[in-house]
């Protein structure tokens, strides 16, 4: 297991086919204002690949824009609405199609509020993930250890977590609907986007 650090673009050829693990931190929660730093991915085989953006970055990335396009990879998000905003807004490409564990918790553990990582990572896969590094400054010229570990660790378990996860959606019989929210994603992402991040167009009010 091991975490490959990246400037500016994924080397070409590093990953397994199949579907990938994606993630991404940013220097905020505003998409717009709040420039993408790092994009993490894994193709679940037991290494991370993190790919780091400096300030005033021109975002090529002619490797990881393929990848992240592919219409052959699904990528694996917990709460990819944030993560394919950002990928959009910056990298310019649709990351999709999409899995999207956050959304598949929901629709499954009826029988809890809590469906952060660290917890969904906790209780289906009885393992502990730190979020300590969560809210830190990840557009600084140097990457710490504690940092990339944690980069890292937000893709490590998401191709395990979408394997219990799609055993209980097939199981209560929501497969069909978690598909339909994850097709939605891009659009929901794009209405983030374009000025609607909070409004609920589906509501009366
Ligand atoms: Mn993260």
């Amino acid at each position: 297991m091991t975490v490959h650090f990246h400037e500016e673009d994924l080397p070409e050829g590093v990953l397994a086919p199949g579907p990938i693990a994606v993630d991404t931190e940013t220097m905020g929660l505003i998409t717009p204002r709040d420039r993408l730093c790092v994009v993490q991915i894994s193709d679940g085989k037991g290494d991370e690949h993190l790919v780091r953006f400096n300030p005033g970055s021109d975002y090529a990335a002619p490797n990881l824009k393929a990848v992240l396009a592919d219409p052959e990879r699904i990528k694996i998000y917990h709460f990819g609405r944030f993560d394919i905003a950002a990928i959009q807004h910056y990298l310019g490409v649709v990351a999709a199609p999409v899995y999207c564990t956050k959304i598949a918790s929901k629709l499954v553990r009826t029988y809890t509020d809590r469906h952060g990582l660290k917890e969904l990572v906790r209780e289906l896969l009885g393992q502990d993930i730190s979020k300590q590094q969560q809210s830190s400054d990840w557009g600084g010229p140097v990457l710490s250890e504690a940092q990339k570990d944690y980069a890292a660790s937000d893709v490590r378990f998401l191709h395990q977590l979408k394997a219990e996860l799609d055993k209980r959606l097939t199981r209560e019989g929501r497969m069909e609907l978690a598909q339909a929210c994850f097709d939605f994603l891009p659009h929901r992402a794009a209405l983030d986007l374009a000025g609607w991040p909070e409004n609920d167009i589906f509501s009366h009010m």
